[in-house]
């Protein structure tokens, strides 16, 4: 696995469920190398308790540990792909083309495939793409990196006008609203002139979000649609599933998110970002080629996590129910704090007293001001149930009025 973040942790700990060894490439101790050590040699993986098959049967070099080591340096990635059979990402910000290369050096297979990888990692690319193929997205438009380009564009579109980065961007750094032409100097600025593109404003009634599971043999299957409540380009609570007026939107969120998926190649986990726009219709926002923060909700909430069903799809086996195993759930990201008043002790001590709620912390080494430090995931027999034990989560969260 490239990257060994949260997404890699929560991954490394399906993986280990099932005895799949795993071999990270990442810097450091990063949050997934704290999970799972790459099976020894001396364990036989064809025993009965194992689900690979002898095609993907490990070699003896697994026992040699996770790799330390940029996941964008060519050398490193090729290291890793010697060491496996099957190589995946937990991260769309990778050097595509040096996974190209150790692909047609060592033979390993790549899923998804870094043709989608390479799509989806730039976010112009991906709309002109998704344009393409029929997918309703928010109208976009590619802006030189000068003031008068985005000014030109304000006048064009009108404003609040979205300018976002098309490489590298994540938790909205990288997205910059222009709501008055004199802010142009400040978003060229704040998006440190790199290539940026335009999109026209999108006022949606609520953000939704459907992970999509595809297999080896293109079979496309999709989890509930969930609501997704950002914070400052951040998102901070999900709710699931989709409670809506009209009950057709949660079936044509579906649609709309496997049609979109059908567009790529290879397979895994893919997290849809959709905008429900107030006549009902769907826009999609974006689309990340891994398993998804609006998707951690799977493993207490669904029959099989998004995490368990991305080794299912990468490895040719055959994929588990998305359907859920509760009546409803919601999950609360933890962000860290930069001031001296950090209150995730409190919520986190709170959360341990909540029934049905399960605390994941990441182990990153340090905290910073909206960095993913864990999340807690709260299950129930109702939306009532949930949104009761939710409540002494959000209140842990509040400044003490003290
Ligand atoms: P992520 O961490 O999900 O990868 P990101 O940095 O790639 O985030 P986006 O998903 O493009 O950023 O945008 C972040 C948030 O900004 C969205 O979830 C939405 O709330 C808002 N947003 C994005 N595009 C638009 C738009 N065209 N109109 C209105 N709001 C938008
Ligand atoms: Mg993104
Ligand atoms: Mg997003």
């Amino acid at each position: 696995m490239i990257g060994g973040g949260q997404l890699g942790r929560m991954l490394a700990q399906s993986a280990s469920l099932l005895t799949i060894p795993i071999t990270i490439l990442d810097v450091g101790h990063s949050p997934a190398k704290h999970v799972i050590h790459p099976a020894p040699s001396n364990i036989n993986p064809l025993t009965s308790s194992n689900i690979l098959d002898a095609n993907t049967t490990p070699t003896e070099s697994h026992g040699e540990g996770h790799i330390d080591g940029s996941f964008s340096d060519p050398e490193k990635i090729l290291e890793l792909a010697r060491r496996v059979d099957v190589l995946t990402v937990e991260i769309e910000h990778v050097n595509v083309a040096a996974l190209e290369s150790a692909e047609r050096e060592t033979g390993v297979l790549v899923q998804p495939r870094p043709s989608t990888i390479r799509t989806i990692q730039d976010k112009y690319l991906q709309k002109v793409h998704l344009v393409k193929h029929g997918v309703p997205v928010a109208e976009s438009e590619a802006v030189a990196s000068n003031a008068a380009a985005i000014e030109e564009q304000c006048k064009k579109w009108g404003m609040p006008l979205m300018l976002k980065s098309r490489t590298g961007a994540y938790d909205g750094r990288g997205n910059f609203v222009v709501s008055d032409i004199s802010q142009a100097g400040q978003a060229l600025q704040a998006l440190k002139d790199r290539p940026s593109y335009a999109e026209r404003w999108a006022a949606f009634k609520k953000e939704i979000a459907v992970m999509v599971v595809r297999s080896l043999t293109g079979e496309v299957v999709s989890y509930p649609a969930v609501e997704t409540v950002h914070k400052e380009s951040v998102c901070h609570l999900v709710f699931a599933p989709l409670r809506s007026d009209d009950p057709a939107v949660e079936e044509r969120a579906r649609k709309v998110a496997e049609d979109a998926v059908r567009t790529f190649e290879g397979a895994g986990v893919f997290g849809v970002e959709m905008f429900l726009m107030p006549d009902g219709s769907i826009l999609v926002n974006e689309i990340a080629p891994r398993p998804h923060n609006s998707g951690h909700y799977t493993i207490e909430a669904c029959n099989t996590s998004q995490y368990t069903n991305h080794l299912l799809a990468i490895l040719g086996l055959p994929l588990g129910s998305t359907g859920m195993k509760v009546p409803s759930a919601a999950m609360l990201n933890i962000l860290g704090f930069s001031s001296s008043f950090s209150p995730i002790s409190q919520l986190v001590s709170t959360a341990l007293t909540v029934p049905g709620a399960t605390v994941h912390l990441y182990g990153k080494a340090e905290s910073r001001k909206g960095r993913k430090m864990g999340h807690i995931t709260v299950v129930g027999s109702s939306d009532a149930e949930v949104r009761s034990r939710l409540r002494p989560l959000l209140a842990a969260l509040l400044p003490d009025p003290k």
